[in-house]
């Protein structure tokens, strides 16, 4: 399975930041495969000047959310479609900040991934623990939860992603031992096989404060097939580095 580096830009860069950005990782990727797939996640007013620079090249482009209906009266809101049309492959659903910051809900985020689906789209979908829940030791079932109720039924390797981010790892340079990683890693691959036996092939991506420093660490372990990169993806260097741990 070749592995996906996504990088998560949130809500950074002005266009002629985004456009810098891209094309530096374009000039690196020119020179050499990495080996993985890679994936920038713009926000929504410079998904197309990136989509722009990118065009015909190896490097994908993605949103950082969208709407859970296909069209209609919600103000302020991006849908599928939309997205797809300036360009996007992929749409990350359901982020932690996004449930905590618009108090999203497994049964809002899982809306979400099937209008994806619709589209053509990929949906990227986050899950993970706060500190609370790992400090008392509610990982797994918050994980099984999330991902059983986030995880669409028609849900295949092509069209879904499945990110474990734990909440207390997100831009505070904390990230789980391996051991952790491994182990909920293990535990999603579990749950993805029992409910999709003929089509669990799923990447399924670590993301909280992967660096060049611990990328190829956390990239090794097994049922870790990629990376969900937030901070650390809008410097080229950093990102490329991150993508030739692989
Ligand atoms: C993220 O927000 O998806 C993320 C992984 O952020 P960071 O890498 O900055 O922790």
């Amino acid at each position: 399975m070749r592995p996906l580096i996504a990088g998560n830009w949130k809500m950074n860069t002005l266009r002629s930041e985004a456009t810098a950005l891209v094309a530096g990782l374009m000039e690196q990727r020119a020179e050499r495969d990495p080996g993985c797939d890679m994936l920038v996640c713009p926000p929504f007013v410079t998904l197309r000047p990136v989509a722009e620079v990118i065009e015909g090249s190896p490097i994908a482009l993605g949103a950082q959310d969208c709407h859970a209906e296909g069209s209609g009266a919600h103000t302020g809101d991006i849908s599928a479609a939309m997205l797809a049309d300036a360009g996007c492959k992929c749409v990350i659903v359901g982020h932690s900040e996004r449930r905590a910051d618009h108090r999203e809900s497994d049964s809002l985020v899982v809306s979400k991934a099937i209008v994806a689906h619709e589209n053509d789209l990929t949906a990227v979908i986050c899950v993970g623990e706060t500190l609370a829940q790992r400090e008392s030791e509610e990982t797994l079932s918050i994980v099984e939860t999330q991902v059983s109720q986030s995880v669409p039924d028609g849900a295949t390797a092509e069209n879904t992603v499945v990110a474990y981010e734990p909440v207390w790892a997100i831009g505070t340079g904390l990230t789980p031992t391996i051991d952790q990683i491994s182990e909920v890693h293990d535990y999603m691959r579990a749950l993805l096989v029992a409910r999709f036996p003929d089509r669990a092939e799923f990447r399924l991506l670590y993301g909280g404060s992967m660096n060049p420093g611990n990328a190829r660490e956390i990239l090794a372990v097994d049922n870790v097939n990629g990376g969900l990169v937030g901070g650390a993806s809008l410097k080229v260097e950093d990102f490329w580095a991150i993508c030739t741990s692989v």
